[in-house]
């Protein structure tokens, strides 16, 4: 499918029915699945041949949305998982141990940011956090002997700040580690990060993949691109697994060694799976990813502008807006649009942003985003309670700051919605 257009791969990539089969990839329900003989069997345990045995490693439903994953973003191999979360603590603890370092981007979404910032702390992995726009020579100076990872979003969720991709791949390239990136806003429509040199990208597939805000699931593809081997940092490719019959992953698979590692070893021992339930409904929802994402970007323009120029409206954070601070970026890296979320302050702060928000009608109040209707959220008192004052501003958070999801309805509708919102206040 590699040669197609991502339109076109979003609705036939993963899945080619044979004769007189399912022209949708049909739910295998199923744990477990039959063989013949035990040699078989045994093969499959050991790696030398391919197929199912057991549903928490690998099922024929989740096969075909990580296929038509991987193929979105350009990847060698994808796993997906639970949840978005799930994906990015297996990506991570698929290559970095205790005793290790990260470096993070600090306005990334607050449930990674606490994953980092506590959970994996806990843990003995210790994360430093830079700023989005960080420069080339302070990100270099934050690498360890011990870094095993530099780790940003392509558009930050809920700061909508965007990384310069290559440069933070430069530096961890040369460092010989590798650089991971959360690719859940931007998707593979707007942008792909392994052509700009990342070498993982995770996703939360519960946001713009899945659409329709049904079913949590998460995704992290591999480019097959870094070099385990040569990095010397990563003795568990290069050397035994004695926890799977002594296999040697970059002997073994390849430019797959950390995608299959990823399942064999840290899949196998988590368990944290997506279900072929959720696969289906995720693969329904990828069929209309490029045409959703066209009309949710084109939306979030148009009220992105129509939020600049009202006078109850102090800032707004869109970057697609010419004067946006990432502006730039983001028509270096996602000419065809960012996202559909939009920042904005309102005027008056906390109280009048929660007041606004309380008399709108079609934007509801959902602790969600990207999903195909329009929804708003104010996050210093909900995704990002957890944070301190002073972790907030890092974030590029203020108490006055609405995040409002444009989903797909008409643009007029959801600016009328505004507008009585605006004129109660
Ligand atoms: C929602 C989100 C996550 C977490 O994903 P879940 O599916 O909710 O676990 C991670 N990263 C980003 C950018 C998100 O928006």
């Amino acid at each position: 499918m590699s040669n197609y257009q991502v339109e076109t791969k979003c609705v036939q990539s993963g899945y080619t029915p044979k004769n007189g089969e399912p022209r949708f990839a049909p739910i295998v329900q199923s744990t477990t699945f039959k063989y013949d003989d035990g040699e078989q069997v045994g093969k499959l345990f050991n790696l030398e041949s391919e197929g199912y045995f057991y549903s928490r490693l690998a099922n024929p439903t989740v096969d075909v949305v990580e296929k038509k994953i991987c193929d979105l973003e350009g990847g060698v191999g994808a796993m997906c998982c639970a949840s978005g979360m799930s994906a990015i603590m297996l990506a991570i603890m698929n290559i970095v141990h205790a005793g290790e370092h990260i470096i993070a981007t600090n306005a990334i979404y607050g449930g990674s940011f606490n994953l980092l910032n506590v959970s994996l702390r806990k843990l003995g992995i210790e994360t430093t956090f830079v700023p989005t726009d960080v420069s080339e020579e302070e990100l270099r100076k934050e690498i360890r002997d011990n870094t095993r990872l530099i780790y940003s979003e392509t558009v930050t969720n809920p700061g909508l700040e965007i990384v310069d991709l290559e440069m933070f791949a430069r530096v961890a390239h040369d460092n010989g580690i590798p650089f991971c990136v959360d690719n859940t806003f931007a998707t593979p429509i707007n942008c792909r990060p392994i052509e700009y040199g990342a070498d993982i990208v995770v996703h939360s597939t519960s946001k713009y993949m899945d659409g329709h805000a049904v079913a949590m699931g998460g995704c992290i593809v591999d480019s097959g691109k870094f070099d385990w081997a040569a990095s010397g940092k990563f003795p568990e490719f290069t050397e035994p697994d004695d926890s799977y019959h002594g296999v040697v992953y970059v002997k073994q698979f390849g430019e797959l060694a950390y995608i299959t590692k990823a399942r064999v070893q840290v899949m196998r021992d988590t368990g944290m799976i997506m279900s072929p339930n959720t696969a289906f409904l995720l693969n329904l929802g990828l069929d209309t990813l490029a045409l959703r994402v066209e009309r949710h970007c084109s939306n979030a323009q148009r009220i992105a502008e129509y939020l600049s120029k009202h006078n109850k409206v102090e800032k707004v954070y869109y970057p697609g807006l010419s004067e946006d601070k990432y502006y730039d970026m983001a028509q270096k890296y996602m000419p065809k649009g960012t996202s559909g979320v939009v920042s904005f302050l309102v005027k008056g702060g906390r109280e009048k942003a929660m007041a606004f928000m309380a008399e709108l009608k079609l934007a509801m109040i959902c602790v969600h985003v990207a999903d195909a209707r329009t929804c708003i959220l104010h996050p210093a008192s909900s995704t990002h309670r957890q944070m301190t004052d002073e972790q907030l501003a890092a974030a590029g958070i203020e108490g006055g700051q609405i995040r409002l999801s444009v989903g797909i309805e008409n643009v007029e509708d959801i600016i009328a919605d505004l507008e009585q919102g605006f004129s109660a206040i």
